[in-house]
């Protein structure tokens, strides 16, 4: 860890106006940190990832101290679409090309371990976050399914994952009321879920395993330990964290708390929609199986309903920190374009969020001088992949690191202008692509 790594306090900040924030449920208020304490592991971030990492560590009878500084799942861990998927964020023909059979196969098998992780999460703290199987990928253009057969026939032979069947254009069609499909992928092992409400029921179960949260409380510098002392600080507005390991969860907003790591990351800004309540028949008309679908553009669209059978739609995304104005507006076109019949729909709410990417689109996991871990960069999977990483990072505490290392060996390259300068460099090549998804 580097002395003096120093961020600017923030104001907390309440949810967006999102339909999550009001439909949360369980939502208890955790007061700021107020004075000196010490424990064995400061979390910083109280997303999926520190919340996570906070009940596994609790739960190995770690004390464990968590900062937000907002409100937990504040960040995109309770605005995003909601689609548990199964593997990384790369096609699995391109992860055995990559990887080779063996290590793909174990980078696969943990993705798979991910998503039964969320569910296993899900039973034994009785969340009620709306949780439902079955995910499609849906292809844009008709080349797409050339790629889908080839990777579906890897999945199922290369990698031992029978969950994925192969979907024709007329059953996409029967699936999901748009002309747009080619065919596509339904994936039976893949879900959704109400994600805030997954959070706060991660937050309400680490609690209860003796983790201590705190809300509204930044994290402004960590200091590492050094000869004098073996615990690292950890520095707010209103007091000190004196830790002997230091969890960093922070991913799209992690901002300039640590450089080293902003700079294999960069932040996007992702938005999504939720319709007014469309009655059962018309939202089983628009999605009649109630699965989650993703379509294959490169700015992706990917929608559901929820459990009072809303649409919600998420389409578009920004490089820059900047919300589009006429938020509803924006997103609302995305959804035309997929859903033309909705037009006549109200849009009760519209939000965005950031998540973040790596430049090979795979999560970025490690540690720094020894006693800080990581894991960041999920590039859009991360509903699953956080889970475990918070689970793979107790275990590396805990001194088997084996599991984590898999992730932790993966190569990541800085963006091209490091933390400063990521965003025009990227943009340039994000722009190029978006523009190919309208040809
Ligand atoms: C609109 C949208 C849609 C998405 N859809 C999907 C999807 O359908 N499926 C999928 O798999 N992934 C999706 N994602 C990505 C997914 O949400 C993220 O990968 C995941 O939530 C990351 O969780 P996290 O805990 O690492 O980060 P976050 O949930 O972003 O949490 C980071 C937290 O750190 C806190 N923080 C930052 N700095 C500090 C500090 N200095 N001190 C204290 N706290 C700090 C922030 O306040 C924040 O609460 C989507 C993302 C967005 C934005």
């Amino acid at each position: 860890m580097r002395a003096g790594v120093v961020c600017a306090p923030m104001q907390p900040l309440s949810h967006p106006d999102s339909y999550y924030a009001a439909t949360a449920g369980g939502m208890a208020d955790h007061p700021p940190l107020a004075g000196d304490i010490a424990c064995d592991v400061c979390v910083v971030g109280g997303g999926f990832t520190g919340l996570s990492a906070a009940l596994h560590l609790a739960e190995r009878s770690y004390s464990v101290v968590l900062l937000e500084a907002n409100r937990l799942g504040w960040g995109a861990s309770g605005r995003n679409g909601g689609q548990l998927n199964s593997g990384l964020r790369m096609n699995p023909t391109d992860l055995v090309a990559r990887f080779g059979r063996d290590e793909a196969r174990r980078l696969w098998a943990l993705a798979e371990e991910a998503k039964e992780t969320v569910r296993e999460r899900i039973l034994r703290h009785a969340i009620a976050c709306d949780y439902k199987s079955g995910n499609l990928l849906a292809a844009v253009r008709p080349q797409h399914v050339k790629r889908m057969a080839e990777d579906t026939a890897c999945l199922q032979e290369v990698l031992g994952y029978k969950d994925v069947r192969l979907v024709s254009r007329d059953e996409a069609a029967a699936m999901v009321d748009t002309g747009r499909y080619h065919g596509g992928v339904f994936d039976a092992g893949a879900g959704h879920l109400h994600p805030l409400n997954y959070a706060l029921g991660l937050a309400n179960a680490a609690t209860a395993a003796g983790a201590r949260l705190f809300e509204g409380t930044a994290a402004t510098a960590i200091e590492p330990g050094g000869a004098a002392s073996d615990r690292a600080t950890v520095r707010t507005a209103g007091g000190t964290v004196r830790a002997r390991f230091v969890v960093l969860g922070c991913n799209g907003y992690l901002g300039r708390l640590e450089p080293r790591l902003a700079s294999k990351i960069m932040p996007i800004g992702n938005y999504m929609l939720a319709t007014e309540p469309l009655g059962e028949e018309r939202a089983r008309k628009l999605i009649r199986d109630d699965i989650a679908v993703c379509d294959t553009k490169f700015v992706v669209n990917y929608y559901r309903l929820s459990g009072d059978r809303r649409l919600l739609f998420g389409g578009g995304e920004t490089y820059s920190a900047q919300e589009p104005r006429q938020l509803k507006q924006f997103v609302r076109s995305y959804m035309l374009r997929t859903f033309p019949q909705l037009v006549d729909v109200r849009i009760d709410y519209a939000w965005g969020g950031q998540l973040a990417i790596t430049l090979n689109r795979l999560p970025h996991f490690g540690r720094l001088g020894g006693n800080l871990f990581f894991a960041q960069g999920y590039s859009g999977q991360g509903v699953a992949l956080t889970s475990l990483a918070g689970k793979l990072i107790a275990e590396a505490v805990a001194g088997t690191a084996e599991r984590f290392d898999v992730f932790a060996r993966i190569g990541h390259r800085d963006f091209p202008g490091g933390a400063r300068l990521r965003r025009p460099a990227a943009v340039i090549g994000m722009l190029y692509y978006s523009l190919r998804d309208r040809l």
